[in-house]
């Protein structure tokens, strides 16, 4: 099956293939931080991410939300709906860390009264930054649109919350985007893995996720085999 380079990212190779409406997602080993000034990377990170994202995708489906994931083909591909992507990425938190702490002032580790959800514009050049409807009915999304983010944003953190606390695992916060298919159908689209979301050990506090590598805090490495380990080869309920 021949397979045509799309569009190359920052951590996936994008193809698509002679199947219509069908797209491949490569993950590479390479990693970038604070919009890629930071690089790096290590051997296995996409097929950990892979394999975390895939695991995640076919839970999130059987609990009724709808995802782009048709199958896992090789160790570091995955199977996808093509999507036309929204130029958003949506946050969600249950406990302050990274940004969130820089906004409110409150120390990494805070547990937030309930869990919040910040919509982000998907723009590199501008840094991502946060906006507000108003700002994003501007650049034509609209409230439809806007709405299912964020209720997406909360569907999904209440399923991962529970997910992730049974393999112990704190979901502290994590990102997610979204895409129409050509019936206009919106659904959950790129990766959740330990580069989107931070992930801390509940019982020691040790970060398990991507700040190992943005904070230069060593065994990266070790860090995404252990998610890897405890997202798929723990109870699948
Ligand atoms: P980035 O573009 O931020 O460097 P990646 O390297 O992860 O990130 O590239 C993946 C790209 O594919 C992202 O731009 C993402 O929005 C897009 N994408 C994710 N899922 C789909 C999909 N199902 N259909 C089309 N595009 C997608
Ligand atoms: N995140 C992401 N991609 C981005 C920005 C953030 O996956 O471009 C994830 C990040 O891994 C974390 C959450 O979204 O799980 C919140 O990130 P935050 O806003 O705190 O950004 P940071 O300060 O880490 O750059």
């Amino acid at each position: 099956m021949g397979r045509t380079l799309l569009y190359e990212g920052k951590a996936k190779q994008i193809f698509e293939t002679d199947e219509a409406g069908v797209l491949l997602h490569r993950y590479k080993d390479e990693a970038t931080a604070f919009n890629a000034r930071k690089r790096g990377s290590w051997a296995g990170k996409g097929r950990a991410n892979a394999a975390i994202s895939a695991a995640i995708f076919a839970y999130l489906e059987r609990r009724g939300i709808p995802t782009h994931f048709i199958e896992q083909v090789d160790e570091v591909t995955l199977k996808t709906r093509r999507l036309q992507m929204l130029p958003v990425e949506v946050v969600v938190r249950n406990v302050a860390a990274g940004s969130l702490s820089r906004l409110l002032g409150y120390e990494e580790g805070r547990p937030l009264r309930a869990p919040i959800v910040e919509l982000c514009y998907k723009n590199d050049a501008l840094g991502d930054p946060m906006l507000n409807w108003y700002h994003f009915r501007e650049l034509g999304l609209t409230d439809e649109e806007l709405g299912f983010c964020e209720g997406l944003g909360l569907r999904v953190n209440a399923a991962l919350r529970p997910f992730f606390g049974e393999r112990g695992l704190e979901l502290v916060d994590f990102k997610i985007e979204v895409g129409r298919d050509a019936e206009g159908r919106m659904m959950l689209a790129d990766e959740i893995s330990p580069d989107t979301c931070r992930l801390w050990d509940k019982k020691t506090g040790e970060r398990l996720d991507k700040d190992r590598f943005r904070r230069d805090l060593g065994g990266v490495e070790e860090a995404y085999e252990e998610v890897l380990r405890r997202v798929t080869g723990g109870e699948d309920s």
